[in-house]
């Protein structure tokens, strides 16, 4: 027996849930972009869905909060209601003494604009989106592990209420079954690494850390990307290590942030916080990056890039978003990627659905790292050939300096960092990508 579907015109308030509730087509775990999106679209297709997540609704995740056209893509085809979210029009660049700006280009894929929204408002809007589709959200309930039959499939998982959450969606430890597990669950992957699933340490990881100020650069409608951090006086001083953001999120708030990458999945050592303090330090007075406009936390996190764990799907457990490491080695961005993990994860889902035999279920399932891989996997083995040249220091000076003024470059730079090019038809660039994409094999 399941829960019938709440109300589809707003969510309806929270029922603990109880015994024979806990059976569902599907098992989501963590209503990040990932689960909210994969719930979504398994509930549009008609299938029972549990979406699980261990914290309450407008918790907050750090993240530069940025939405690229193909995340803007994504939201659409999830009908998500934007209206009053903060919208850009393109992304400005700043480094080896250029300023140059790149607005997103209106395409057959992709919209003109891009978007900005902090973590609390998306994740909560979209968890709530699903549950009005019809997913059963329970929040407050924190997975602990697989469910396991004795040849290795998952078939559940365990789950009890998260400690401090005053109203968790079920009352004791419990059971959640299904014949299909969704690891949406971020970085840590829990349920991916109990069954083994462990990260490629050979794929690019990154590092970012960000803080949320009010400043007067929160009406500006570029993203802005700076290439060098300085220390001081720009050209003057030394400069910092990493790659800095200033990106407006709306209502006169920018969230600023500094990352850096590497192409294996070693610490750098870099002193993160150090750097952010010394980098807003010497921004100008008048942006007014101080500790009084400070809103929040300065709190960092790890970028898992390259699909650096897989098998995307095995023995009933898919990976989804951070936990399949689907964040883009090009640019960061992560959030499209686990919009559509969670779109092509209901589409084989929904087709395994109606197969009569275990070997058809399989194959259908099967079509979602395909899926994936169809998508990205020649772009990702790029990104990895991007990170490993750009991790260099005087590599990436040399190329900002005489790369960033080179017009016809920077398109094919700019459609490549955002994952702006069109896989089937598009202009003379978008050709040359998929020719480049297809030229290398599958990350
Ligand atoms: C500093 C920084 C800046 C970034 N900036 C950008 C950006 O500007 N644009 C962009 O596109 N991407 C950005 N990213 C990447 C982006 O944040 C991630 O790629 C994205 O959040 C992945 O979504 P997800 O749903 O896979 O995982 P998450 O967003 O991490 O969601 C996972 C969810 O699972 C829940 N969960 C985890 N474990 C359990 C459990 N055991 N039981 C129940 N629930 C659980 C968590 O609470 C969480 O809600 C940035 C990342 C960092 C660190």
């Amino acid at each position: 027996m399941t829960i019938a579907p709440t109300s589809r015109s707003a969510p309806a308030a929270r029922q603990p849930s109880r015994g024979s509730d806990l059976n569902a087509d599907a098992v989501v775990v963590g209503a990040g972009p990932a689960g909210s999106s994969a719930a979504y679209h398994l509930a549009t297709l008609g299938l029972d869905v549990l979406l699980v997540e261990k914290g309450e609704l407008g918790r907050d995740k750090v993240c530069g909060d940025g939405l690229t056209p193909s995340a803007v893509r994504e939201l659409a085809s999830m009908a998500v209601d934007t209206t009053g979210w903060q919208r850009n029009v393109g992304l400005r660049v700043i480094g080896g003494g250029h300023r140059l700006t790149f607005p997103w280009p209106e395409q057959a894929s992709f919209p003109s604009y891009g978007m900005a929204r902090p973590r609390a408002q998306l994740d909560a809007d979209l968890a709530a989106h699903a549950q009005r589709a019809g997913a059963r959200l329970l929040t407050g309930v924190t997975v602990t592990g697989p469910v396991l039959t004795p040849s290795g499939r998952v078939v559940g998982v365990d789950a009890k209420p998260t400690a401090r959450v005053e109203a968790p969606g079920i009352e004791a430890p419990s059971r959640l079954s299904a014949p299909l597990v969704i690891d949406a669950g971020g970085v840590s992957a829990r349920l991916a690494t109990a069954v083994g699933r462990a990260k490629n340490e050979r794929r690019p990881l990154g590092v970012a850390v960000r803080a949320y100020f009010r400043s007067p650069r929160g009406d500006d409608e570029w993203m802005e990307s700076q290439l060098e951090l300085w220390d001081g006086k720009p050209g003057e001083s030394d400069l910092l290590p990493g790659y800095g953001w200033i990106w407006p999120v709306g209502d006169g708030i920018v969230n600023v942030g500094l990352g850096s990458v590497s192409s294996r999945a070693a610490t750098t050592r870099i002193d993160y916080r150090g750097a952010f303090a010394r980098w807003i330090a010497n921004c100008p007075a008048q942006w007014g990056f101080t500790q009084d406009n400070q809103t929040g936390r300065l709190a960092s996190a790890a970028l898992p890039m390259a699909f650096n764990r897989k098998p995307h799907y095995a023995d009933g457990l898919m990976l989804l978003g951070d936990a399949g490491g689907m964040v883009s080695p090009f640019n960061g961005e992560g959030i499209a990627q686990a919009l559509m993990s969670g779109r092509l994860a209901a589409q084989a889902a929904a087709q395994a659905a109606v197969r009569s035999t275990r070997a058809g279920r399989e194959q259908a399932l099967a079509q979602y790292p395909a899926a994936l891989s169809a998508e990205m996997g020649g772009y990702y083995t790029l990104g990895r050939l991007f990170v490993a040249l750009i991790e260099h220091p005087e590599v990436m000076r040399i190329c900002t300096r005489y790369g960033l003024p080179r017009r016809r470059l920077m398109r094919l730079v700019t459609k490549l960092l955002s994952d702006g090019w069109e896989r089937r038809g598009g202009d003379a660039v978008d050709h040359f990508i998929q020719l480049l994409t297809r030229m290398v094999p599958a990350a």
